[in-house]
């Protein structure tokens, strides 16, 4: 008996050596009991960089309360040869913790070696704590009460500002926003069914974006991931949003430019969010919820190793046309999601068979629908004494220009003359009827002209025009901005 136990422990090693590395991230070490906190996870990543030449680790900002937010670096030389680029950021949500420790262990894969393929044609970012407060108190806010992935545009936490910053220094083809969601609430429960899916990958919605991108998103990368993720026995669904057990329409998600996906994707990126099914409580299944996300990590790693040219030319196009596409063209500042001819096959899991259930959803509002464009400016003119409005420039990296010359441009200035509030999304905003002003008279010098041709295209209009429903003046901030007789400060080069 006693031979016989010893010989099943050697096969053991012996088998679990063949197949590959053993892996001993904190969460594993911690016998999955306990999550990696902000110290083990800078100890461990620092044990990575000093054992392998392929991971390089920088300090890429620290949290509101001084925990360090790390940034791994995964290439075969320092990212010198210009290959296309993954961005992965996991744990905006502090309460989400199954990508940083999904995260955890793809990193460890990498400083094993077992991935070295990838890295002759991709490099890799990844972010896997970004909110180490919220990460150690287990809340969902930063320490100062943030939800950051609704900050990607006011940018008040400098945990966003981290992810916003590694973005425009490296500027990645490819962004995967890491999030877990809730499959365990007691609405659901009484509902009698609940959303089993492992994982849910989210495309780009907001309808500004170029359609290639959406449409190889959507065609190419999510049919890939999901048989990727479902051989490896992880259930998969396309990111859908809306309560259904109140009998809220689904839908894929929001169109604010607000949140790490669109904020980024808007910019003619590949971007996406990833949604991992949660536990009961913060470790409850974390093993199956941190493996769930390391093969979804790899899921992308392995579509974009085998399409790096197709993806290097789609994106570097779409941006240059950003960039040089002269303006005039109209562009969408309000919209909604829309039922569609097709309906939707919703697997939910009755709790009392345990079987999947297909509801079948009529009213599956998949279409994004324009309610509103305008025609692009060439520019827009900031205060340069308006603080708040000068902070979302510099923070959202839009760049600035000195070439406006009075003489050739048209200034014009709109003022509110009454507010309407609508719901769009299921969200109130304001929808003013204006008039416009010529304002050629203005000092210049007073004012920082932002061109629309740069990368940053549709956030910058986005954010200034005035009747954008996800534009600033509906941020509580800047509620004084759109008022009746009030005239909107930053105005518009036609
Ligand atoms: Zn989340």
């Amino acid at each position: 008996m006693r031979s016989y136990f010893w010989v099943l422990i050697l096969l053991l090693l012996f088998s679990s050596s063949l197949m590959g590395q053993v892996f001993t991230s904190p969460l594993l070490q911690n016998d999955y009991k306990q999550l990696t906190t902000n110290h083990q996870l800078n100890r461990f990543l620092d044990s990575l960089q000093t054992s392998s030449a392929i991971i390089t680790i920088d300090t890429a900002g620290f949290s509101a309360r001084n925990r360090p937010i790390p940034l791994l670096k995964i290439s075969e030389d320092s990212m010198k040869s210009q290959k296309p680029k993954v961005f992965f950021f996991a744990q905006q949500h502090g309460d989400e913790p199954s990508g940083k420790e999904g995260m955890l262990l793809l990193a460890e894969d990498f400083a094993f070696g077992n991935l070295d393929y990838i890295l002759s044609e991709i490099d890799i970012l990844m972010i896997p704590q970004a909110n180490p407060d919220g990460g150690d108190a287990h809340q969902r806010y930063t320490a100062e009460g943030v939800d950051m992935n609704r900050d990607h545009l006011l940018m008040e936490s400098p945990e966003v500002k981290v992810i916003e910053d590694v973005f425009d220094k490296y500027r990645p083809e490819v962004t995967v926003d890491i999030h877990e969601y809730g499959s365990y609430g007691k609405s659901w429960k009484e509902f009698g069914y609940r959303r089993d899916f492992d994982i849910q990958v989210g495309t780009l919605t907001n309808p500004n974006v170029s359609d290639s991108i959406i449409k190889y998103q959507k065609k190419e990368m999510l049919p890939f991931l999901e048989q990727e993720i479902t051989q490896q026995g992880y259930s998969f669904f396309e990111y859908t949003l809306g309560h259904f057990p109140s009998g809220e329409r689904l839908r894929h998600s929001t169109t604010d430019i607000n949140d790490g996906r669109q904020s980024l994707g808007i910019t003619n990126t590949l971007s996406f969010i990833v949604e991992g099914k949660n536990g009961k409580d913060s470790t409850h299944r974390i093993r199956e919820r941190a493996f769930s996300q390391y093969h979804t990590g790899k899921a992308f790693l392995n579509f974009v190793f085998r399409n790096t040219d197709t993806i290097g030319e789609l994106v570097h196009q779409q941006r240059q046309s950003l960039k040089e596409h002269p303006p005039g063209d109209s562009t969408i500042i309000r919209m909604d999601h829309f039922d569609g001819e097709e309906p939707l096959d919703f697997p939910l899991k009755s709790l009392k068979t345990g079987e999947d259930t297909v509801f079948v959803v009529e009213d599956y509002h998949y279409k994004i629908k324009p309610l509103l464009k305008v025609e692009e400016p060439h520019g827009y003119l900031v205060p340069k004494g308006d603080t708040a409005l000068v902070n979302i420039v510099r923070n959202n990296h839009f760049k600035r220009d000195t070439v406006l010359k009075r003489s050739s441009r048209t200034i014009m200035g709109y003022e509110t003359i009454e507010v309407e509030i609508v719901e769009n999304e299921g969200l109130k905003n304001k929808n003013p009827m204006t008039i416009k002003q010529l304002m050629n008279h203005v000092k210049y010098e007073k004012y920082y002209y932002i061109p629309v041709q740069q990368i940053r295209r549709n956030k910058i209009i986005q954010a200034f025009e005035l009747k954008a429903m996800w534009g600033i003046g509906n941020y509580d901030k800047f509620n004084q901005l759109i008022k009746k007789g009030k005239l909107f400060p930053v105005l518009r080069v036609e």
